[in-house]
């Protein structure tokens, strides 16, 4: 079966795996390059955790772990760094109440940490008395760009083409083939085709009126301070999310200096051809705060700085579809600020639907 993925981000890169490991005639295309920084699955890190407020996402989870734990074994590289997943709020906060009730109902394992308890076992992250902590092994940090990455590689090695610079510009079906066009104006026919394009699906699909809005996020990596930086690294830091508020960061990721904070909240709406302007200050403002309150000995000097996009659906959930009057062609989107770790489940069924579509 010969079978198009159009953008090969998280999810589509995995896709491409699944497709061509399978023995489908399998082509990518990519408007950018392979690691390129202008869409949603670029940069060192992106958190995986079992920690959800219900139990639905838990489950879904530990479906993904088990394809990235497959991943990073035919990659032979370290692509999951599991130092755990640590939440910290007020001691009623009622989010952290409702995942604890989540982790229970699908027994998972957790730890209730007082902060006095909390900051005896993870010295780097301050507590305030009234707060306590919840603790959970089973999450961590994947490493983003290197994941993508190693779907890409692995794709080619089981066969399949990859077309970069190559916007697609069109997809049609007709009663034989689905035909898409590139920016170039060159057709190619497909039996079936997947589109995997990330905050550019609804300019692909505009006829669906699609209710997503993309976004333009930030995050910033600080400097620890010096005679710190051990305990930063993963093997003694966790991940670390602030609950209700919505902060998160992580420990050292050893590829970019220093230590990745950012806020989970949507930020400004953001065409996807248009550049996000860079960071500043304002985004800087709020990660200055937090870090005076959580992270005593990261300094306030800034080593680096990104942008990303988040593809925003109404109620945080996953789009994963065929177009209304054709199931040869469909869409999904690993969206919403924390579709990263499902990303390779939801290129993992995308394949199994497309595939599973009669001729
Ligand atoms: C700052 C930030 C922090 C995040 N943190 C987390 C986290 O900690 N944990 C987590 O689970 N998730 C997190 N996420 C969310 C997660 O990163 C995204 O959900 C995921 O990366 C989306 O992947 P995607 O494949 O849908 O999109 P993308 O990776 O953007 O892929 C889409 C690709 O399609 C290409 N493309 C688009 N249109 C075309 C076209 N017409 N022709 C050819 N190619 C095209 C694009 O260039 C792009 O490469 C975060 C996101 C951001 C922005």
């Amino acid at each position: 079966m010969r079978v198009a993925v159009v953008g090969l981000g998280a999810v589509g890169s995995a896709a491409l795996r699944f497709l061509a490991r399978q023995g489908c005639e399998a082509v990518g295309y990519e408007q950018f390059t392979r690691g390129h920084t202008r869409g949603s699955s670029h940069g060192e890190s992106r958190i995986y955790r079992l920690t959800y407020a219900d139990p639905y996402h838990t489950r879904l989870m530990r479906h993904a772990f088990e394809l990235w734990q497959e991943l990073q074994a035919e990659a032979g590289e370290e692509l999951i760094v599991p130092c755990g997943v640590l939440w910290m709020g007020d001691a009623t906060d009622p989010e952290l109440n409702a995942i604890a009730n989540a982790l229970r109902s699908e027994q998972v394992h957790f730890d209730w940490l007082n902060a006095q308890e909390a900051s005896a076992r993870f010295p780097t992250l301050h507590m305030e008395p009234h707060e306590r902590a919840l603790f959970q092994s089973e999450g961590g940090f994947l490493r983003a760009s290197d994941c993508v990455r190693a779907n890409l590689r692995l794709a080619e090695a089981h066969g399949a083409t990859i077309h970069e610079n190559t916007r697609i510009t069109r997809v049609e079906p007709l009663p034989n083939s689905v035909v898409i066009e590139t920016e170039q104006g060159a057709l190619e026919r497909f039996e079936r085709v997947l589109i995997t394009a990330g905050a550019w699906i609804p300019k692909l699909l505009p006829e669906l009126n699609l209710p997503l809005t993309v976004t333009r996020q930030t995050y910033a990596y600080f400097t620890i301070q010096q005679g710190a930086e051990t305990r930063f690294e993963p093997d003694q830091m966790p991940v670390w999310i602030e609950a209700t508020r919505h902060f998160y960061g992580f420990p050292s990721d050893g590829r970019q200096a220093g230590v990745k904070i950012a806020l989970h909240q949507l930020g400004e709406t953001q065409d996807p051809d248009t550049p996000a302007r860079p960071v500043d200050e304002n985004d800087l403002a709020p990660l200055r705060a937090c870090l005076e309150r959580r992270l005593p000995e990261v300094s306030q000097t800034v080593l680096h700085t990104a942008t990303c996009l988040y593809t925003n659906a109404p109620d945080e959930k996953f789009l994963l579809h065929p177009l209304p009057d054709d199931p040869r062609v469909w869409f999904v989107s690993a969206c919403s600020g924390h579709g990263f770790k499902f990303s390779i489940l939801n290129g993992y069924e995308a394949v199994r639907c497309i595939t599973a579509q009669a001729p």
